[in-house]
């Protein structure tokens, strides 16, 4: 199956369209750069486009029509979209999905310390990362701190150029040699991912002699009380996520490619919610899901395991049908998917991890996976052969440039998405996405053909009523 290269047609001809639509998502790229800048971006562009808090408008008591628009948050980590269709829910949905959370490094609960003239954060990193990668590079702190008196402070610093950025120190190179020598997963351990926050000694006060031997300490715990209203307690109800700092950037002297933080699995999440919001109302109802969690197995109150959207499923059933619990199951069995996460992309430079036949190639357009899973094909959701037969037919129609492939040789590695708990429900459901190269490095490259090519690609299934 030879598919054409993008840029020698749709991107080509529509270039001013998908120069749009990837302005839009790198602006989204920079100001979502945690879950929860995620959640409340995207709930911003649904309120301009019409959707209501679930919970609100149920309580409001108004009826549930075709074409009206909720939204439901999940502790503000997790996100669902629904807009109603002409058919009953329990005849199923069109549901897309993502994930929202990215690899990183988040700021531990007992953090702050002084080291040899230095002041420190104490930090563990967040899925699966090259720790390596994450030495000697601007950082920006994002996240929240939520204090006993029920107030949240929300923390953004090192993105605004005058802000001031963090970085994990790195031995240098001249002292290396034994630490050169060792395997790439132990050259950086974890414990050692310490973030470097200050140097400066708080000047010297006759009240302050007790504290004088930890004065570097002293001063940054000062700067934070006076910009976060913080003492150092607070330290444990914080959430802190140390991100790369900067902007998502055209990369290639041909602007071709996009060169950001969080593309795994934003770029999937962004082009799904971009899609939704242009969405008009279709025959089934369709849904939008950005999930937190997916990096650490999709657990927790806030993960795909989690039973919050079962439950808006079950409330929009209740409201239009009957309290039904076996109209909810039909909802969810009858219900297809595109479990969207990013695939790895062929690297020529390290052409020796991809099988050619099944890899996934930049600017071809939307990716499907059969199946994930390592080893064996463990863990997998494998999709049916009927449902991606329909698939094809509903991509084809909507001439749709799309890609079969796998993460990788068999036996090198693999992974695993949102799509096998999903498909617990008895639901059709297959990984889709978009292919990127350095994925979970600090800065990941996607094609701007294939976000643009994803958009339509996820509007084409969203509009599928077979
Ligand atoms: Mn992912
Ligand atoms: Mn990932």
């Amino acid at each position: 199956m030879k598919k054409e290269n993008l840029w020698l047609g749709k991107a080509k001809e529509n270039k001013d369209e998908l120069n749009e639509i990837c302005e839009r998502y790198k602006k989204c790229l920079d100001e979502g750069k945690t879950e929860r800048e995620c959640v409340a971006i995207s709930i911003k562009m649904a309120q301009e486009k019409g959707y209501q808090e679930l919970y609100q408008a149920i309580e409001a008591g108004n009826p549930i029509k075709a074409g009206d628009k909720f939204y439901v948050t999940q502790m503000n980590k997790s996100l669902a979209l629904f807009q109603i269709g002409t058919q009953p829910i329990s005849s199923g949905m069109n549901i897309l999905g993502a994930h929202i959370d990215s690899p990183r490094i988040d700021v531990k609960q007992n953090p702050l310390y002084e080291n040899d003239g230095f002041a420190y954060l104490d930090t563990h990193y967040y899925g699966g990362i090259k720790k390596y990668q994450w030495t000697a590079i601007p950082l920006a702190l994002h996240g929240v701190i939520s204090k006993k008196d029920g107030t949240t402070v929300v923390v953004n610093i090192g993105e605004k150029e005058d802000d001031p950025v963090f970085v994990i120190t790195d031995l240098l190179v001249h002292l290396a040699k034994e630490q050169m020598a060792k395997k790439a997963s132990e050259v950086v351990e974890g414990e050692s991912l310490d973030l470097l926050i200050g140097n400066c000694p708080l000047e010297k006060n006759e009240d302050l002699e007790k504290e004088e031997k930890e004065a570097i300490k002293a001063n940054v715990m000062n700067i934070l009380t006076e910009m976060y209203g913080m003492e150092e307690e607070d330290f444990l109800s914080a959430e802190l996520e140390i991100v790369p700092a900067g902007k998502a950037r055209d990369l290639g002297f041909d602007r071709s490619m996009i060169l950001s933080y969080g593309q795994d699995d934003r770029i999937c999440a962004f082009t799904s919610l971009f899609a939704m919001l242009d969405t008009q109302a279709t025959e089934r109802t369709t849904c939008c899901l950005l999930v937190d969690k997916e990096e650490i197995g999709s657990v927790g109150a806030t993960g795909m395991q989690s039973k919050f959207f079962e439950n808006a499923v079950a409330e929009l059933v209740a409201a239009t049908e009957k309290d039904s619990q076996v109209l909810v199951r039909r909802a969810l069995s009858r219900s297809k998917m595109l479990s969207s996460d990013v695939s790895a992309a062929y690297d020529p430079l390290y052409a020796n991890a991809f099988e050619k036949k099944n890899a996934a190639f930049m600017a071809k357009g939307l990716t499907f996976n059969k199946f994930t899973g390592s080893r064996g094909k463990s863990g997998s959701n494998d999709a049916n052969a009927e449902y991606i037969a329909q698939l094809r037919k509903v991509m084809d129609d909507a001439e749709i440039s799309y890609q079969f492939s796998e993460l990788g040789k068999v036996d090198f590695g693999g992974g695993g998405t949102i799509a096998y708990i999903m498909a617990n429900y008895g639901m059709e459901v297959i990984d889709s996405g978009v292919a990127v190269l350095n994925m979970h490095a600090p800065y990941e490259v996607s094609s701007k053909a294939d976000v643009y090519e994803a958009v339509r690609g996820y509007k084409a299934f969203l509009g599928w009523n077979e």
